[in-house]
């Protein structure tokens, strides 16, 4: 089996400044990331990204958007030998109609994990809102919440 680090986006990987992130411009990756995601990579860890992006929902932006930050972010991060494994996010909203897949909802990580074959007592969920640390609770894997755009680095310290 393998182990994975279940990664939240906004405010872990990238400045988490604005509403409904989508543009470019506005996409801005947080300064200890690559460090970071090369000590979990070494560490054996696969690196999946598990987010809400509700704004798809709303109307506010469309799957290509996101999916032109998830191809921009694994470019960035191929330059330092990063393979992001996996990108899973909900496009939905409660306010549009209901699903099962929103975080603190877990069905996200149990997708990932089974596609995967991840053990998931020896993986994480790194997030910064209490619905990921529950999300990542339901799926029975470690948990660590850490404040929105600190140094993931120094959150994932104790991990080796
Ligand atoms: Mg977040
Ligand atoms: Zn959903």
């Amino acid at each position: 089996m393998n182990k994975a680090f279940f990664l939240d986006r906004d405010g872990v990987l990238n400045l988490d400044h604005l509403p409904y992130q989508h543009k470019m411009e506005d996409f801005e990756i947080l300064p200890d990331v690559v460090p970071a995601l090369q000590k979990l990579r070494d560490a054996g860890f696969l690196l999946i990204v598990i987010s809400n992006q509700g704004g798809i929902a709303k109307g506010i932006y469309q799957h290509s958007d996101t999916q032109k930050l998830h191809d921009y972010f694994s470019a960035e991060m191929s330059k330092h030998g990063i393979t992001i494994d996996a990108y899973y996010y909900c496009p939905h909203h409660p306010n549009v109609g209901k699903c099962i897949c929103r975080k603190p909802d877990s069905v996200m990580l149990e997708k990932a994990m089974a596609r995967y074959n991840v053990d998931p007592k020896q993986s994480y969920f790194i997030g910064d809102m209490d619905r990921d640390i529950e999300a990542g609770e339901k799926a029975g894997v470690n948990t660590i919440q850490m404040r929105a755009n600190t140094s993931l680095l120094k959150a994932i310290s104790h991990i080796n």
